[in-house]
């Protein structure tokens, strides 16, 4: 199965992609991720696209393809894409390299959260230095503040969920990654949750969305 997460920055697609690849087998594709690891790496594709990032405007369609293509080439186990694609054009950029192995996205799951819910959860998201775990400061806070449960390490605001660059990325997505709601709501394999309860009740209930689907 190859999924794709749906859903505005600080919907919660991250921490449902880590949950749902897990139970499914499948391999976590974080776009975002993969480039965070890049900057803090300095290597050429790092400093390409740290100002796209750091303003909150998206890395060119053709950069994001070249990498998810290389990234997925020698993949054999089902994809879970989250925070790609981000425009129709790398969507169509994914059907016609999955048309090329004779595979397809078999499922889109769309988290819904109202965009005043996104921006509280934006600002209070922190994530770990050293291992990236999420927290939020409000509803999901480390025992210890502002230090990792898991492997200790410091936590941090990410530079682009700093206010007027959460505004950015915000109308960035109602502009291009939007339309991808209509673009795959078109073929069947579309399906909205909520994504306002907690992140276990909305793991559960996505899988069984998927397994409805996978009867
Ligand atoms: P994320 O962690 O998914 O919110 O991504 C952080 C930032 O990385 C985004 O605001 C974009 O600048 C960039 N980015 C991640 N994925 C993509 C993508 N598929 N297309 C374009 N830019 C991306």
């Amino acid at each position: 199965m190859n999924l794709i997460l749906l859903g505005f920055p600080g919907s919660g697609k991250g921490t449902q992609a880590k949950a749902i690849s897990g139970r499914l087998g499948l391999v976590h594709i974080s776009t975002g991720d993969i480039f965070r690891e890049e900057i803090s790496r300095k290597s050429p594709l790092g400093l390409e696209v740290s100002g796209y990032i750091s303003s909150g405007k998206l890395v060119p369609d053709l950069v994001v393809l070249k990498l998810v293509r290389s990234r997925i080439a020698t993949e054999t186990k089902g994809l879970l894409f989250d925070g790609f694609p981000r425009t129709v054009e790398q969507a169509q950029g994914l059907d016609d390299f999955f048309a090329t192995r004779e595979q397809r996205v078999d499922a889109v799951l769309f988290l819904h959260v109202e965009e005043n819910e996104v921006v509280k959860r934006l600002a209070a998201r922190r994530s770990c230095a050293k291992c990236g775990k999420i927290y939020n400061t409000i509803t999901a806070p480390p025992a210890r503040e502002n230090v990792c449960d898991v492997c200790q390490g410091g936590l941090i605001l990410r530079n682009d969920d700093m206010p007027e660059v959460i505004k950015q990325r915000l109308m960035v997505y109602k502009d291009l990654t939007e339309p991808l709601l209509a673009y795959y709501r078109g073929n069947g394999i579309f399906h909205e949750i909520k994504g306002d309860s907690s992140p276990d009740a909305i793991t559960e209930n996505a899988l069984a969305v998927l397994k409805t689907w996978s009867k």
